[in-house]
Parts: structure tokens; sequence; C-alpha cells
């Protein structure tokens, strides 16, 4: 089980929904998308308009969900939570449609994942309000027109680069999430912290922070397990010395890449001798989906200038080297 996956479970997605971030304030880091969207929120209500259509992309566990929900919290409204591969039939969106209510947000997740027909059905939806849809088959098929009321639709995707333009275009508001920075991530660790009534110092939280990947979800999934270990092994105390061994012992490194991390840089270094090497051949070499390293893997290996996206393929840089303890040839 990889630490970026897309949900919790069980006990840990109880703690989640209680330490998820309800209000734009509380959203911590991603400064200059919380300050657009305080202005273009607090417009729209000013003028009870539903908020313009917003599209959020970046890797997994960065907070499009969580901004989606902050966003409806604010402007005071419903929101319903879809998914684009869920969507099969137009019939399914034109039922979510039809229930919306006046200015609420229709959240579609991995919306780059709709399939063409869904997708025609959401174009005259977000741009004029109308559902377009044909009802029966055959010589008594028909086509029927109808109005619904202005609504917000916030679409997530880890790759803006695979919506098609005419959906892309329809957005009005466009947010890039990035990698937190261990300041950010930090405060956050410390947030969830005093919800679990942790008791952890300060380099606790940073030595969580760091290891993290920049990543929310994935600094509060390693805070529940250092929990656990701290319980077992440290009276409950978390330093920075409990939580180091702790990710030790989870197999999460001092950058805080894990084995897949290492697997994926090993085999371009291993077997490809440092690159470049294409996503196919490198996704058989570590038997992983093309599509988990694309969204989740190689984000911050790139970000953090372990790994290079080349014309000819992927290329490990002298830091993932040093960083595997390897000599580097290289130029
Ligand atoms: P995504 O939808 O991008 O995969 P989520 O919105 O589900 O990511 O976020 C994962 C978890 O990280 C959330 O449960 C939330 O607790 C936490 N989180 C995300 N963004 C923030 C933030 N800006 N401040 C505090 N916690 C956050």
């Amino acid at each position: 089980d990889r630490l970026v996956q897309a949900a919790e479970t069980g006990e840990d997605e109880v703690v989640d929904r209680a330490i998820r971030p309800k209000l734009l304030s509380d959203y911590t880091g991603q400064d200059h998308v919380r300050e657009q969207m305080e202005i273009f929120i607090q417009a729209a209500r000013n003028r009870r308009d539903a908020l313009d259509h917003l599209l959020i992309f970046g890797p997994p566990g960065l907070g499009k969900t969580t901004l989606a929900n902050i966003v409806a919290n604010e402007m005071d409204v419903n929101i319903k939570t879809t998914s684009g591969p869920v969507l099969e039939k137009a019939g399914d969106l034109a039922a979510l449609l039809t229930n919306l209510e006046e200015g609420d947000v229709l959240f579609i997740d991995e919306i780059h994942r709709m399939s063409p027909m869904v997708e025609e059905i959401l174009y005259p939806a977000m741009e004029d309000y109308q559902l377009d849809i044909m009802i029966g088959e055959g010589p008594a098929a028909r086509s029927i027109k109808l109005d619904l009321p202005p609504f917000t639709l916030i679409g997530a995707t880890t790759r803006a680069g695979s919506l098609t333009s005419p959906l892309r275009d329809r957005f009005g508001i466009v947010q890039r999430l990035e990698f937190y920075q261990v300041k950010d991530l930090t405060r956050i660790v410390q947030r969830s912290a005093s919800y679990l009534n942790l008791n952890m110092d300060e380099p606790g939280a940073v030595e969580v922070a760091k290891r993290s990947r920049g990543t929310p979800r994935i600094a509060n999934r390693l805070l529940r397990r250092v929990r656990d270990y701290a319980e077992i092994k440290a009276d409950g105390h978390i330093s920075a010395e409990v939580a180091a061994k702790a990710l030790d012992m989870l197999d999460v490194d001092n950058e805080g890449f894990d084995t897949m991390d290492r697997k994926l840089l090993h085999a371009i270094i291993d077997k490809f001798t440092g690159g470049p090497v294409g996503l196919d051949n490198l996704a058989a070499a570590i038997g992983e989906e093309k599509d988990t390293i694309e969204d989740v893997i190689e984000p911050f290996l790139i970000q953090q200038g372990f790994l290079q996206r080349t014309p000819r393929g992927r290329m490990a840089t002298q830091r993932a080297f040093l960083h595997l303890g390897l000599n580097y040839n290289g130029d």
C-alpha cells in the first residue's frame, strides 16, 4: 500500500473528516490560491451570484477536494460530489444536474476521465445552464431542453494537459496547487496533532513535515503512524528523534521518498544507466501503472530535482545518484 492513495479507510477516514479544514482561513499554504479565492467568493456573494466554474489541478493529496468543500461552505451552498469515471452515461450527469438548487456546487473529481458523451452534456450546462438531452431510442427518441438553476461546477484533475480545450475554456477560474513548503506542512501537522490530542513538540512536527513529499495527505497519514510508534515506544511523546525513528521504520527516507520512489530511481539508474528511458519501459521495469508513475510518483521527484523529463525520456539527475549512494558519471 502506498502512502499516496486516493482516500482514507476505517479509523483514518473518521479522523480525516475531523481534521479536514472547513474554512478558507484554515486552508494552510497555497497563499496565492487562497487570496484569489477569498476575493472571488466575496464578490460572488455580494452580487448574490453563483461562483464562476472552478478548475483545480495538482497532484493527489494536495487539497483539491478540500478546497471544493471549502468553497461550498463559504458560499453557503450544498455540494454534490462525483467523479469522471463514475459518470458512465449522459443520464448519470443529467440526474445530478437536475437535482441542483440555485448556487449549488457540483464537484467532479478526476474530470479528465469523463467520457466524451458526458462531456457534451456539460458544455451547455456550464455555459447557459441548459440541459440538452435525448430520451428514448429509435423513431420514438426525442430531444428535450431543460433550464437548470445557476450553479458552480468545480472540476479537479491531476493533469491539466489531459483536459479537452473546449472543457478547459469553460472554467472562469483555474487554480493550480503546488507542493507545500515545510513551514506550511509543519502548521498542518501541528493543527492535526492538536485535534488528535497528541503530545508533540515543534521539532517533531518539522520532522514529519520534512518527510511528507510536500503533501498534506501524506503528512496527516505519517503523523498517525508516528503516533502509533510513539505510544508503544516512547510513552506517547513525539520528538524529532522519535518521529525520525518511526519514519525510518516506515521506509520513508530523509527526503520523504518511500520504497516506490527509490525503486523508480534505482530502475532508471541500474537498468537504464541513468536514462533516458521511455515511460513504457520504466513502467514495465518497476511493475507499476504508467498513470501512477506520471500522476503520483514523478511530479515530486521532478520538483525536487531528482528526475528530469526530456524529449527522449526520463533521466535520473546527479542528486538521485548521490541520494542512493551511487557514483555519478554523467556530465
Ligand atoms: P486531493 O483532493 O487533492 O487529493 P484532499 O483535498 O483530499 O486532496 O486533501 C487530502 C487531505 O489533506 C485532506 O483530508 C486534508 O485534511 C488535508 N489538506 C489538504 N489541503 C490542506 C490545507 N491547505 N490545509 C490543511 N490541510 C489540508
